[in-house]
């Protein structure tokens, strides 16, 4: 993929939609694990704050009923009856002095300092990691003579407690990004599928300018299906507004002929048996002149209109595409040579194409007759031939003026002519026939050209499946 391409798909919407997705995907599924962890500890804080402040109730009752002497007896009467293992009590003082004090020997190490923040911060709970398997937890509460009473009991190290769930979190990060770009690309791809449909049909109406081209419909009855439906009715509308229009212009031009031809049938009897001067002669030649142009006009309009229409008449026969291309180049010889135009042509082995060779030397004259004449005195031809697969490729290629990029797309239609090339002689209706010739044939045209550089028509006509066998012949 270069730079460009790059560049190109970073600014897609899918890859966008899918940025969005992946990344807001990813941040709720961590957000969800911090959340269940932080709710997890401070479940495990609670069940044992719970059993730990039953605990320290026990004490000061024992301690309410008969003091510290009593407090004693009863802790060693639990150790006995072994209720009691590993354990801390201790009062102080408000102000922290020492009242009363029993642990179990491992527990002599923790000191007041540790608990400080129990006595003179009057926190309720504290937490003391002791190793990597245990934790030491201590509850204070305030007894009837104002001491205070600090209760501790051994649990399991919460840090140990809460590792697996760790690990999971930390094994999980790179599955849940790729899982999140992942489903996002399957989501985008998939919701964006009728966009790219419409893309495809617009694409598709402009190269191949076949108005029929309709949008799938997914009948979902989602929003993308109402665009596409909407898309397609508006196409629906183009396409009958540009019949209506091309069936008035073939109306026009089919009521115009008959008195235009009767025109120029007077002007010619008024020619020929009538004695007149020479200033009425000239008028009646140009009247002449003029009106074997429209003629010319209205039958070109008219057998374009039953060519598109699909009625056009095609005589098919396996020809060979060179001696077609030369009849049509004879035709034109002293044409070029009075411009000093040069045609050169190259095509090695005969190439046979099922094609009405009649029709297929009107394309040829065409596309040569525009080479020639959109080109500068002295200018060249190049007239080449190629076989693939499954088409024949004609190329007629001039140095000529060239086409402007923005009429590119517009030589097809009827009528039309380029601004640059309106001072030489044309009707705007020899490509438009040449397309619908090349249409009739199942092939396809497509021009490349470059402003003052030149032009090439490219005539792409299918194979028959007995080429071969004719070559052979
Ligand atoms: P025209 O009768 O005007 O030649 P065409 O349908 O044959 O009508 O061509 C349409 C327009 O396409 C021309 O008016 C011209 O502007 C442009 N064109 C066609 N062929 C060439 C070419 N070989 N070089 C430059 N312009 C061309």
């Amino acid at each position: 993929m270069s730079l460009n391409e790059a560049t190109r798909f970073f600014r897609t919407t899918s890859f966008r939609l899918n940025l969005w997705y992946g990344g807001l995907f990813s941040v709720s599924a961590f957000v969800l694990f911090i959340v269940l962890y932080f709710l997890l500890s401070y479940l495990i804080t609670s069940r044992e704050r719970e059993s730990l402040n039953a605990l320290l109730q026990d004490y000061a009752q024992v301690y309410h009923d008969g003091g510290p002497r009593k407090l004693n007896n009863w802790i060693q009467q639990q150790k006995r009856l072994r209720k009691l293992s590993s354990f801390f009590v201790q009062i102080t003082t408000p102000r922290g002095a020492d009242v009363f004090l029993q642990a179990s020997e491992n527990w002599i190490q923790i000191d007041t300092v540790q608990l400080g923040p129990l006595i003179l911060r009057g926190r309720s709970y504290l937490r003391i990691p002791d190793d990597d398997e245990r934790d030491l937890i201590f509850s204070r509460g305030q007894l009837a003579d104002g001491n205070i009473l600090i209760a501790g009991r051994v649990t399991n190290s919460k840090n140990r407690l809460l590792q697996p769930f760790r690990q999971v979190f930390i094994g999980s990060v790179i599955p849940i990004i790729l899982l999140g770009f992942i489903g996002g690309s399957f989501f985008t791809h998939r919701t964006l599928k009728p966009i790219r449909q419409m893309i495809g049909t617009v694409e598709s109406i402009i190269e191949t300018r076949k108005l029929d081209t309709r949008v799938p419909r997914s009948r979902a009855g989602d929003e993308l299906d109402k665009l596409a439906l909407l898309f397609n009715e508006m196409l629906d509308q183009n396409q009958a507004l540009i019949r209506v229009m091309r069936e008035s212009l073939d109306n026009v031009a089919h009521d115009l002929k008959t008195p235009l031809t009767r025109l120029r049938s007077t002007a010619e009897s008024a020619i020929q048996y009538q004695p007149q001067n020479s200033a009425q002669d000239e008028a009646l030649a140009d009247c002449l002149e003029e009106s074997d142009r429209l003629l010319v006009m209205i039958n070109s309009l008219m057998s374009l209109a039953e060519a598109e229409a699909g009625m056009m008449h095609l005589d098919l026969k396996n020809e060979d595409v060179a001696k077609v291309i030369e009849d049509s180049i004879d035709l034109y010889s002293d044409v070029a040579e009075e411009r000093a135009i040069s045609i050169d042509t190259a095509i090695t082995p005969p190439v046979f194409a099922r094609m009405d060779p009649q029709r297929i030397r009107q394309v040829i004259a065409n596309l040569l007759d525009n080479a020639i004449k959109y080109n500068d005195h002295g200018g060249r031809i190049q007239l080449s031939v190629t076989s693939t697969k499954n088409e024949v490729e004609i190329a007629i290629s001039d140095d000529g003026m060239g086409i402007p990029e923005m009429d590119q797309s517009r030589i097809w239609d009827r009528l039309f002519r380029s601004d640059k090339s309106r001072s030489q002689k044309g009707l705007g209706l020899g490509l438009s026939m040449v397309k619908a010739i090349v249409d009739a044939h199942g092939g396809r045209i497509a021009v490349v050209s470059q402003l003052d550089q030149g032009s090439t028509f490219t005539v792409f006509l299918p194979k028959s499946a007995d080429t071969d066998v004719q070559r052979l012949t």
